[in-house]
């Protein structure tokens, strides 16, 4: 999921189109905008499918207005519904908002049920919902922002917020920092966005991220920020910069194409094979495969192809979806692979699936030996803080370890990246979010690690 916000900027609905369609592969199963027009009127508009597919010229020039927030949306096959796409539009008589979010609130069912037994009925299973619900709004004087306080400091998890009413956006940010939400400057407005790529885009200017902890209060007076919460902590998600980022943005200061090149070339130091080429599986294995190939002086190749038009694997949400788009999106080039002893370079594993028929392919195109690198460790935990990885039954090294699971995807050799190594590859940073690979969940949990993604 992501989230994108536009203040003081003419045409902003436009604006948050384009930064959207940046940030189409963090979600592809809906989207919308919220705009406010000059008479401070929200206006909405939003459907399941792509961004290119629920807008058109007309949609967006019927959101008109100088602010406006907007969503891209990934949920579990459970959650697919209308209800769940954002961003959520509330009437209320203390002033209409709006509210976008992406990441998952790890106590929801439990503040969920508390609110359902004083009577609160909801129509969707998002926390932006839930969110909405425990903004107080008894004093109509009081500023909102003290209610959003109260409200975000009883949700534990990783969340970015962007609330917005017809004055002003507030941007903020859980106090682990597990997902990226930084501002930009655009002419005389403000951006606010979940990656920096939608910025390079629209043409706004990096200024800052949002620190853990933090609400940035963006309106006609500019920005100002608000530390809501104490001890924060720095758990930036480490499969932001494995798989999930785009390769052109940059998460706390370390861009995520230097990250994965910087793991590629630590996971040849650490696990070298002798080989003909480096193929990495496209796209986000790219930038890894190169620093794989600079730092083994092995051709780097462009042994796999990928056909754009089709969505990723991981995150479509059934394994019968997912198959089917292996099979789509992937096709070996036969006359570079053909007689060669291949390096395949991966982000990671998940099921296994994917990588197992992807090694096959390559041997199918003439490939002698196929030797598959990870550039991350073996993941062997789910995902509690939005990222759908997978259940724990699902995950292919929870079950078996690395030997058995070289034989079961069919390569010559599989290793994978250490722990150690794939935090040094984030420059600058001393600790991130590596819960999937050792199981160290940075908050309490609320159910069980059996339960997670049923
Ligand atoms: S558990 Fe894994 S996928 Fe989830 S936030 Fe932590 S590092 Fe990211």
């Amino acid at each position: 999921m992501s989230v994108l916000g536009v203040y003081g900027v003419e045409h902003a609905s436009s604006m948050i189109y384009y930064g959207l369609h940046t940030m189409q592969h963090r979600g592809q199963e809906g989207c919308g905008i919220v705009s406010v027009d000059a008479d401070g009127k929200m206006k909405r508009h939003r459907g399941m499918g792509l961004v290119s597919e629920v807008f058109n010229e007309q949609k967006i020039a019927a959101l008109d207005g100088a602010m406006g927030i907007g969503h891209v949306l990934y949920t579990g096959a459970a959650s697919r519904s209308m209800d769940n796409v954002q961003p959520l539009y509330f009437h209320h008589g203390s002033g209409d908002f709006a509210i976008a979010h992406n990441g998952n609130v790890v106590n929801a069912a439990k503040l969920t049920e508390s609110l359902e037994r004083r009577g609160s009925l909801f129509h969707s299973h998002s926390d932006a919902e839930l969110l909405a619900h425990l903004i107080k709004k008894d004093d109509p004087d009081e500023p909102r922002i003290f209610s959003i306080i109260e409200a975000l400091k009883q949700m534990e998890g990783a969340y970015a917020f962007l609330i917005m009413t017809k004055n002003r956006i507030y941007a903020c940010r859980d106090k682990y920092g597990f997902h990226p939400l930084s501002i930009g400057k655009l002419g005389d407005g403000y951006v606010v966005s979940s990656e920096t790529c939608a910025f390079d885009t629209i043409g706004a200017e990096f200024v800052r991220d949002i620190a853990p902890g933090e609400i940035v209060t963006i309106d006609k007076k500019g920005i100002r920020s608000t530390i809501y919460a104490e001890q924060c902590k720095c758990k930036m998600c480490a499969m932001e910069y494995i798989y999930f980022a785009r390769p052109d943005s940059d998460i706390e200061g370390c861009n995520v194409h230097a990250y994965r090149k910087e793991s590629g070339r630590r996971l040849y130091q650490e696990s070298p094979v002798e080989a003909d080429i480096v193929v990495g599986v496209p796209d986000s294995s790219l930038s890894a495969a190169q620093g794989y190939s600079e730092a083994s002086g092995l051709p780097y190749e462009m042994g796999l192809i990928k056909n754009k038009y089709v969505g990723r694997t991981f995150i479509q949400p059934s394994q019968a979806l997912r198959e089917k788009g292996v099979r789509m999106k992937l096709s070996p080039v036969r006359s570079i692979v053909n007689g060669k002893r291949v390096v395949l370079v991966d982000d990671s594993i998940v099921r296994g699936t994917t990588s197992r028929r992807i090694v096959n392919m390559l041997r199918e195109a003439g490939a002698t030996e196929v030797h598959v690198r990870i550039a991350s460790p073996t993941m062997t935990h789910p995902c509690f803080y939005g990222v759908d990885t997978s259940t724990l039954e699902e995950l292919m090294l929870a079950r078996m370890d690395v030997a058995a699971a070289c034989k079961a995807i069919g390569a010559d050799s599989l290793a994978f990246l250490s722990y150690d190594a794939t935090l040094k590859s984030a420059i600058g940073r001393t600790d991130m979010c590596l819960a999937c690979f050792d199981g160290r969940y940075p908050t309490e949990l609320y159910q069980n690690i059996e339960d997670v993604n049923k």
